[in-house]
């Protein structure tokens, strides 16, 4: 489900990019987001289309991530609001994927 999501980002995984395929409904629907606060971290993964949703503390976050602050937003552990938004969270994590595999083409 999409809870495998923020594990493959965590790895290192560079070739996601949002909004991703469910494997559940099969709807291009499927976001990420991560939190990071004094070396650990919390992620979301979740469907748009059939709610099918993730979230959960991680030992720290992707080396590419960089919060966002989203005024009027709150981090819940169901994302609804996060949903709201989901069009502006997409360009920022593809943003710092972009990043992230540009520099790593570089080294
Ligand atoms: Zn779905």
């Amino acid at each position: 489900m999409v809870g495998g999501l923020p594990v493959r980002a965590l790895a290192g995984d560079l070739t996601l990019h949002l909004p991703l395929t469910c494997p559940r409904c099969g709807q291009v629907a499927v976001h990420l987001w991560f939190r990071e606060a004094g070396g650990l971290g919390a992620s979301w993964a979740w469907c748009s289309a059939c709610r099918a949703t993730s979230h959960s503390p991680m030992d720290g976050t992707p080396s590419w991530w960089r919060n966002l602050d989203l005024p009027g937003v709150a981090l819940t552990p169901l994302p609804d609001q996060l949903d709201r938004a989901a069009e502006q969270l997409d360009a920022h994590v593809n943003h710092l994927l972009g990043a992230a595999r540009a520099s790593s083409a570089d080294s």
